[in-house]
């Protein structure tokens, strides 16, 4: 379709999925608001991570750390030294750009599967970062003759004003005060905290889904680069013998989390780290194919013993394991970091479809995964008389303490089922004239549209055995 992203933009806000931030004075550039169906979802994908992550196993267990930082945290993490971005200025269009993106997505383009040629000039740019070399970075755009992206004018190509600028937000009048630009730090800061209070023993885990802050310049891909956001992050804590091994095994673990949800296999791809941060000894990018191309959707790092080494420095407390009395170490730590709103992003691109139907009108419908979806179910009366709505409301209220479900009488059958198809609701029960006589219910599905009759009381089971995230983690165990 043309112009998808257009389309998935216009379907979140017509549905309430996602609405401009402080739309009714303009709008603030890349941050967005969740609407009523938004949230569902979103609520649904963390719980699934949530549980993936502390119920299915023992040795990890989740905390909630505070999203405001000590400067001195991020002192020590190198956040406020290193966590800065290249920035260039377009002197034809006035706008600026993170230079890495400027040139990583250009090349992406311009190359498209020729990785060898990408690879090859993102080795010499990375070259170029270490050394912090910008007359040599300004040579390569212009080589590669990057015009302005956005604007589109291939006269856009003057670019001037190359500079650092730290990534972080810091609060004006509060001494010391940062917005946190990733969980992780939170996690490190309560390693000792949870160790000694779970009694828990290398190898083990702490995850933490929460907020973030980054000042991104370039931030026009809708969800995928927002200056507020939400991170889902595990760091596993081992014995350093181990690095290769425990990072095998979870970039194994998450990709096969991701392929649980069915969005399809060829829309993810691993990309191994040429350009580590500045904690990292191996890293892998899951990409996954958005609307605009692949880009990162989770992050896969060793960070070794980077940042619990550093805070031992800096506040003079020890992260030593002592295990068996004889072998002392700092733990390494493999990182998993997945982007809440990335994945939200993921699920509703991929699940957005128009379908021609038989008599030649089209539906637009969300497939969203059905554990995932917002809205379980939704009981509907046939007509708007004899009594049918007021059954419908009655086995709307018996369900509504197992499931998240609705009732909607507005329109017509028709009407009702188009609604439902678009806000991703997968099963649909309609009450009509036979349920007077023999308590049975039209059951409608959402993704091939076949109906069939149940028993009123089959309804429960029906919605917990289609739509219960117990069924995926269950496979997820078994895997
Ligand atoms: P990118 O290279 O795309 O800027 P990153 O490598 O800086 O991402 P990490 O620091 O590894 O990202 O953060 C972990 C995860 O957090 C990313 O994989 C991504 O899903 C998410 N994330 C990072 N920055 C943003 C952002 N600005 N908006 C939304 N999600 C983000």
């Amino acid at each position: 379709m043309k112009n998808f992203l257009k389309f998935l933009i216009s379907h979140s806000k017509s549905y309430g999925f996602i609405f401009p931030s402080n739309e009714i004075y303009g709008g603030i550039n890349a941050i967005y608001d969740y609407g009523q169906y938004g949230i569902e979802l979103k609520n649904n994908i963390k719980e699934f991570w949530w549980k993936s992550m502390t119920q299915l196993n023992e040795n990890i267990v989740g905390i909630d750390s505070s999203i405001l930082t000590h400067s001195n945290v991020l002192k020590s993490s190198g956040h406020i030294d290193e966590f800065k971005e290249l920035l260039v200025y377009n002197k034809n269009s006035k706008k600026k750009y993170q230079v890495h993106l400027l040139i990583e997505n250009h090349i992406k383009k311009f190359f498209k599967n020729d990785n060898e040629q990408i690879n090859k000039i993102l080795i010499r740019l990375n070259e170029y970062f270490k050394k912090k070399d910008t007359l040599n970075i300004i040579n390569l755009i212009n080589e590669l003759n990057i015009h302005d992206p956005i604007s589109g004018n291939k006269k856009d190509k003057i670019w001037t004003n190359i500079h650092f600028m730290n990534m972080m937000f810091e609060i004006k009048n509060s001494k010391n005060l940062f917005l946190r630009p990733e969980t992780a730090q939170g996690i490190f800061c309560n390693f000792i905290n949870v160790q000694k209070s779970s009694r828990m023993k290398i190898p083990f885990g702490i995850a933490q889904i929460g907020k973030s802050f980054r000042n991104e310049i370039i931030a026009r891909q809708f969800l995928f680069r927002l200056r507020e956001f939400e991170q889902m992050e595990m760091q596993f804590f081992i014995n350093p013998k181990e690095e290769k091994k425990w990072y095998k095994y979870w970039k194994n673990i998450r990709l096969k989390w991701h392929n649980s949800l069915n969005l399809g296999k060829n829309k993810y791809r691993l990309i191994d780290h040429k350009n580590l941060a500045h904690y990292a000894s191996l890293g892998v990018d899951i990409e996954f194919n958005y609307p605009f191309g692949f880009r990162e959707l989770e992050g896969i790092h060793s960070r070794r013993d980077f940042d619990l080494k550093k805070h031992e420095l800096f506040t003079n407390k020890k992260f030593i394991i002592n295990n068996n009395k004889k072998v002392k170490y700092t733990p390494y730590v493999i990182e998993t970091s997945l982007g809440l709103d990335r994945l939200f992003m993921a699920i509703l691109s991929s699940s957005l479809k128009e379908e021609k139907l038989d008599n030649g009108k089209k539906r637009t419908i969300l497939k969203i995964p059905p554990c995932l979806s917002p809205v379980k179910a939704a009981i509907l009366p046939l007509v708007k008389k004899d009594g049918i709505p007021d059954i419908a409301n009655k086995i709307f209220h018996n369900e509504k303490i197992n499931h998240n479900i609705i009732y909607d009488y507005k329109d017509s059958i028709g009407k009702l089922y188009r609604r439902q198809d678009a806000i991703g609701t997968p099963l649909c029960f309609t009450v009509d004239y036979k349920t007077i006589e023999n308590n049975t219910v039209t059951i409608r599905y959402r993704d091939n549209m076949n109906q069939e009759r149940i028993h009123i009381n089959e309804i429960s089971n029906k919605i917990e055995l289609e739509t219960g995230l117990k069924n995926i983690l269950k496979k997820l165990l078994n895997n």
